[in-house]
């Protein structure tokens, strides 16, 4: 599962956030075309995740020298649930990669961030982790435990 990797074209770019917020190495920019995602596709081994259908008709996808998934629904609850189901994902929030540009986050020590991050977040806060690329901060606050509960009601919708 470590070893999958995807590129997502600007139809799914939410995905591509949702994807990262469980660890998940997902290569997307609003600037990129296609051509550049095939080839990076092809350079990195990524699957190539679109709602396109031009995408699929491109010429390495129609001979398989990419890999894609066509995501069938526009709706994200949906998109996260195929890409679970067709790639045997197991999906859980976790703080490893960034959520605006996918690089690796690093530990931070909590004594450094006393002026950096807010008083509230500050006192109940243990762990911290800090995205060097973006300069900006991760801890585990309201915001991670409303995505835990969102990739739970996913995986309970799931198990029905
Ligand atoms: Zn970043």
């Amino acid at each position: 599962m470590g070893d999958i990797k995807f590129i997502a074209d600007i139809m799914v770019g939410r995905l591509a956030r949702y994807l990262r917020m469980a660890g998940m190495d997902v290569s997307y920019n609003n600037h990129y075309d296609d051509a550049h995602i095939i080839e990076t596709a092809k350079a990195e081994s990524r699957i190539v995740l679109t709602r396109d259908a031009l995408m699929l008709e491109r010429r390495d996808c129609k001979n398989n020298t990419v890999k894609y998934l066509f995501i069938k629904s526009s709706k994200l609850c949906e998109q996260l649930k195929q890409v679970k189901n067709e790639l045997g994902l197991k999906l859980e929030p976790n703080l490893i990669r960034c959520i605006e540009c996918n690089a690796y986050l690093e530990n931070v020590a909590k004594s450094t961030l006393e002026d950096k991050v807010p008083p509230y977040v500050y006192r109940t806060q243990k762990f911290f982790m800090y995205c060097t690329v973006c300069k900006k901060y991760y801890w585990r606050g309201t915001h991670y435990s409303n995505i835990q509960k969102y990739f739970d009601k996913i995986r309970k919708e799931q198990n029905l």
